[in-house]
């Protein structure tokens, strides 16, 4: 297969908070392997802004030790490297006071994509956007990208899109969810809008339930401030999972268009029920000889937030109606994976008689570890001893069907970067469809806040809470098993 890499639009991204965590981690990295790829081009410029004193030689440096870190070693070329450093210079910012605006505004170019990225907290969303406002930055050309949390509930993420909104388009606003960047993500799509097969049988008639499981083996690590604030549910489920549950769950876009996909995806969110209180069991991790308890890590003995949950709700459509989707995702769990299971109906009748009852067909669409898509099928055990029934996947990893191209997959991050050069909000989420997705979760959490319901305590390295297990026997079905 030959690599179809085309360049990007010159451009100067400038990264507020390009110091920090994630840009160390993601952005700069993805950033040099599509400047590797061919996909950056050699005029295009990154401006690291952060509050920190640094000089240029300084953050290349820095950013050399995040490639070093982490990029693979064989994508590691030395010329490379010093090419894409050549591009990149800092100038020491402070988002809520004025030093290093009028020094931002003189370097941006004319003619070039200009696009900014609030890699900081949210906290500092408003007073980036207000200054790029007042020091001449938002022009109708210009892009920002915003990272999660998009809000703390309904009522916060009205008022940051309000607050964007003085200053920018919504055409111009990439709010980020790194989870529709991943290839298995947009593969969900291409299967089953590229595919007559599918389609026709992707609806309650055929499909008894749909899972969606995120699980981390990690507990909340250094970062327990903020979790114990947020929880499984604000953390992942309002975001990740909700789009994940909308990829699946919506009706064929007019074309593979922004507004087109997330009209659809809206439409989804607005048709979701209320979860009765009896469908949510949240956990807490222990402690074991490998870490500390949720208490521990969150340094509060009292919390009520979960590390873990497990939900089931419906979808309120004629598509849908009768099929539950049900959700799970917690931290310090058996295996870290995540991975959509479509689990179809039983043949109304067995031929083959009771023994050779045939089990369920269920797509699996895996998100990691071995991103890849698999379909459990029905055949024939092998051999002589009449008609005996065996299962077998029919197993497409991206790896093994696609060969070294798949090897090139681009990072989630890096992927969306680019579609922000390319001016594609496709994969990135409206204000409205944030907005409600809040609006279904608030309600929740508002309950067992008001209740004080206390998460169930389960153990690290099992599935959850035995409750999340009873949640689903009791509908007479059963979670897929946490594995790699
Ligand atoms: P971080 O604390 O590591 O870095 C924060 C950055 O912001 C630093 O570069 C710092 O210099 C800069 N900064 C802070 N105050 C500033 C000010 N007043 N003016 C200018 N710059 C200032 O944070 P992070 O982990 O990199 O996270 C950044 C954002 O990305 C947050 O919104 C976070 O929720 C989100 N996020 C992070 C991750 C991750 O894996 N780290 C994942 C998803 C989303």
């Amino acid at each position: 297969m030959v690599s179809r890499v085309i360049p990007v639009d010159p451009f100067d991204l400038v990264i507020f908070g390009g110091t920090g965590d994630l840009a160390r981690r993601k952005i700069l990295p993805g950033l040099y392997r599509r400047f590797l790829s061919g996909q950056m081009p050699e005029d295009a410029r990154i401006i690291g802004a952060a509050r920190s004193d640094h000089d240029d030689t300084e953050f290349r440096a820095m950013v050399g030790n995040a490639i070093n870190e982490f990029v693979d070693r064989d994508k590691q070329e030395k010329a490379t490297i010093a090419a894409f450093l050549e591009r990149l210079s800092y100038i020491k910012v402070d988002a809520r006071g004025e030093e290093g605006w009028k020094e931002l505004a003189g370097k941006m170019r004319k003619g070039v994509v200009h696009a900014f990225y609030f890699s900081v907290g949210p906290s500092l969303f408003g007073d980036i956007a207000e200054r790029l406002h007042a020091y001449g930055m938002a022009d109708a050309e210009s892009r920002i990208v915003v990272e999660k949390p998009f809000g703390h509930d309904l009522k916060t993420a009205q008022a940051l899109n309000a607050t964007l909104a003085k200053h920018f388009d919504e055409h111009q606003i990439y709010r980020i969810d790194h989870y529709l960047g991943k290839e298995t993500v947009q593969n969900l799509m291409a299967v089953r809008f590229g595919n007559m097969l599918f389609e026709p049988l992707w609806n309650a008639q055929n499909v008894d339930h749909i899972q969606i499981t995120v699980a981390e083996t990690v507990g909340v690590g250094g970062r327990g401030g903020y979790y114990d604030k947020s929880g499984a549910m604000r953390d992942m489920v309002q975001n990740h999972m909700m789009q994940l549950l909308c990829l699946i769950a919506m009706e064929p876009p007019y074309a593979f268009e922004p507004d087109a996909v997330r009209d659809e995806k809206l439409k989804v969110i607005r048709a979701l029920d209320p979860v009765d209180p009896d469908d949510i069991v949240r956990g807490q991790y222990c402690e074991d000889e490998d870490g500390p308890s949720y208490f521990d890590d969150v340094e509060n003995p009292d919390s009520r937030t979960e590390s873990f949950i497990a939900l089931k709700t419906h979808i309120s459509n004629w598509r849908w109606k009768g099929t539950p989707f049900y959700l799970r995702t917690g931290k310090r769990m058996r295996a870290r994976t995540s991975e959509i299971a479509i689990v179809f109906k039983d043949p109304p009748h067995s031929i083959f008689g009771e023994q050779e009852r045939q089990k369920a067909n269920v797509l699996v669409i895996r998100l990691q570890p071995n991103e890849g898509i698999n379909l459990r099928v029905t055949i024939k055990e092998p051999g002589p001893g009449g008609m005996r029934l065996v299962e077998v996947p029919l197993d497409m990893s991206f790896k093994e069907a696609l060969g070294p191209e798949a090897e090139d997959i681009p990072d989630a991050y890096e992927r969306l970067i680019m579609d922000v050069i390319r001016g594609n909000q496709t994969l990135f989420m409206r204000g409205d469809e944030v907005e409600a997705a809040w609006a279904w979760t608030d309600p929740l959490i508002d309950g067992w806040t008001d209740r004080g319901d206390r998460p169930k305590s389960y153990d690290p390295g099992s599935s959850g809470p035995e409750d999340a297990l009873m949640l689903m026997h009791k509908d007479g079905r059963r979670w897929r098993e946490v594995k790699a």
